[in-house]
């Protein structure tokens, strides 16, 4: 019975905290049509680490933390389950994908290539306010580092190789990236604070910026490849 007890605790979820943890994304998401809104709630809760990896959830509970029924909560869970986020465990739940050394080192070595590429790309059709933009998210995470805000720091990170990617102008290298975003998020969420102050990640964005400022390419496909392994370097060691 005592091992039942841990295992019960363990596979449910505190509905009063969870809820209070998901409000700001639940007043965030404003899509009205149920399971829509049940995924993108779940999707974002996963994402930012409010559901924590390898925890197990169950459809009611998820239903009564977001005051919803259980068919649009089942919905959004099943999509979920498709893009690889959850995983159904039969009688136990559905189980939050866990974060893998090996997962993340395949897809590392594929997004790798393919933000070098977008740099390569983007450094063409980066127009000079779109450069200021980038530079001005450099300082930005300059900031948010000398604040100690590391939160604030891997958001502005995002959005800097956001911006790279979406000037490169290619859908299908996009679309590539973005199924893996999310679990390269966690991964770096996850280590944020095992991992030395980002310091290195800076001076790494301005060389990038430089050589597409300088119209060269091909130095700014080398400088985003290198920067994306030395963090997952960084990272691997971190998990
Ligand atoms: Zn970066």
């Amino acid at each position: 019975m005592k091992n039942e007890h841990t295992k019960v605790t363990e596979s449910s979820i505190d509905i009063q905290k969870v809820q209070q943890d998901l409000e700001p994304i639940i007043n965030n998401v404003t899509e009205r049509k149920l399971p829509l809104r049940a995924y993108q709630i779940l999707r974002l809760a996963i994402r930012n680490l409010k559901l924590l990896p390898g925890k197990t959830i169950l459809e009611r509970e998820i239903a009564e933390v977001l005051g919803m029924s259980r068919t649009p909560v089942r919905e959004a869970l099943i999509r979920l389950q498709t893009e690889g986020v959850v995983k159904l465990i039969p009688r136990k739940g559905f189980e939050i994908e866990p974060i893998e050394a090996k997962d993340l080192r395949e897809i590392y070595e594929v997004v790798e290539m393919l933000e070098g590429l977008a740099a390569k790309l983007s450094t063409n059709t980066l127009s000079e306010e779109e450069l200021f933009e980038l530079e001005t998210l450099i300082e930005q995470q300059e900031i948010a580092t000398n604040e100690n805000n590391l939160e604030e720091w891997a958001r502005l990170d995002n959005l800097f190789h956001f911006k790279i990617i979406n000037a490169a102008e290619n859908e299908r290298l996009s679309n590539v990236i973005d199924v893996h975003a999310d679990q390269l998020y966690r991964a770096r969420l996850i280590t944020i604070n095992k991992r030395p102050l980002p310091f290195q990640s800076i001076v790494e964005h301005r060389a990038i910026v430089a050589c597409m400022r300088a119209k060269d390419g091909d130095g700014a496909q080398v400088s985003m490849q290198s920067h994306r392994k030395r963090a997952r370097n960084e990272i691997l060691k971190a998990l």
